[in-house]
């Protein structure tokens, strides 16, 4: 669940080499890298490559702890072993004099020897979860059930592809409530709305509201250059909830950046920054802000920081939610979703905040209805 793979490992447990054989001749390779006995490498005609490893049973945990990395938490397992009197290999864990096989059938019982709790895989970055492992300090992570709420997306009134009783629709098979946030503004390439359309879109959500399901009636708004919300207070008070966002004039200095975030939650109407660096994965750079200031703000104003879950922003990324909810900041997932099919992004979000050490306290999606209404009042 990092932002991007380079390739795909396969584990395999197996006594026979046909599982190689099979792998080698699936009708998508394009190119047989290596094949040995216990290992294969191919290059698929969708342009990625895959490894593919055959281990015995009894070293399946190991292995897959070996694999799955992060290179770092593995140096330091294999230190800890040492310390114990074992060698960690992908093989298993083996005492050092004999050379026997002591474990590693699993990983639950590979940490467990080596007098650690269970890692979570998101959180083997050596970020600190070997120590917190160590001392019973691992935090116990959100998981995808806990959500009972999507907090951005957007439906035809401005630059969706689906209705907002449709988009309601499909979220109402997973969720207690959404939140539509259409553009209002300026915004042209997001068919931003104006006063008159908002008419329309307001007494759409409340002709859907009379149903069995909640949509709040909110808005993404945009940060101008000055950290002003382009939308006036008349329309803001309306709504049940509003994000704001920069969209618009990126390049500027850090003090600046921050002074602009700063201001727009200082607007008492917004309730959540949403995509708050900015950054697109392989095509746009974060903007430059003192992120310790805006937690602050964000503390200080009762604004929550969102983390946009769709995966091209993935955003807060999981460094900053640490450091977010060391500083106590509140968090939303917000799918972004332009389209029903968008809605299933959630899982990135979660996963992004599980990657950041997130409980089920630290995001507000995971609240009641009630609750949440309470807890974003400013
Ligand atoms: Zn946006």
């Amino acid at each position: 669940m990092k932002e991007t793979v380079k390739d795909i490992d396969i584990l395999a447990i197996s006594k026979s080499t046909k599982v190689i054989d099979t792998f080698c001749k699936m009708k998508n390779v394009r190119e047989v890298i290596a094949k040995g006995k216990t290992k294969a490498t191919i290059f698929l005609t969708e342009g990625l490559e895959v490894d593919l490893r055959v281990v015995p049973k009894q070293s399946y945990g190991a292995a897959l702890n070996y694999f799955t990395g992060a290179k770092d938490h593995n140096i330091k397992l294999r230190q800890i072993a040492i310390k114990k009197g074992y060698k960690l290999s992908e093989y298993g864990l083996f005492n050092r004099k004999t050379e026997k096989f002591v474990g590693g059938r699993t990983e639950e019982e590979l940490y467990k020897l080596l007098g650690m709790n269970y890692i979570e895989p998101e959180l083997r970055e050596d970020r600190g979860e070997i120590e917190s492992s160590i001392k019973n300090k691992l935090p116990k992570l959100i998981t995808i059930k806990d959500i009972k709420a999507d907090l951005q997306m957007h439906s035809t009134f401005s630059d969706g592809i689906n209705s907002i009783e449709e988009m309601a629709n499909e979220a109402k098979k997973n969720l207690k409530y959404i939140a539509i946030t259409d553009h209002y503004g300026s915004l042209k390439i997001a068919h931003a709305m104006d006063k008159k359309r908002f008419q329309k879109y307001s007494k759409e959500i409340d002709k859907l509201n009379k149903k069995d399901f909640t949509i709040l009636k909110a808005l993404e708004v945009d940060i101008d250059k000055n950290g002003n919300i382009e939308c006036p207070n008349e329309i803001l008070k309306e709504l049940d909830f509003c994000i704001a966002s920069v969209h618009r004039a990126f390049t500027m200095n850090k003090n600046e950046m921050t002074k602009r975030i700063c201001k727009a939650m200082e607007n008492k109407y917004v309730n959540v920054i949403a995509h708050p660096t900015g950054r697109l994965i392989f095509e746009r750079d974060p903007y430059d802000f003192d992120f310790k200031k805006i937690c602050t703000s964000a503390n200080q104003n009762n604004v929550a920081l969102e983390i946009n879950a769709f995966p091209n922003r993935l955003d807060l990324n999981d460094s900053l939610i640490k450091e977010a909810i060391s500083n106590k900041v509140k968090l939303t997932i917000g799918t972004d979703s332009h389209s029903i099919e968008h809605l299933r992004f959630i899982m990135f979000g979660v996963e992004m905040a599980r990657r950041g050490w997130c409980e089920k306290r630290n995001i507000l999606n995971t609240l009641d209805l009630n609750k949440f209404i309470k807890t974003i009042k400013r």
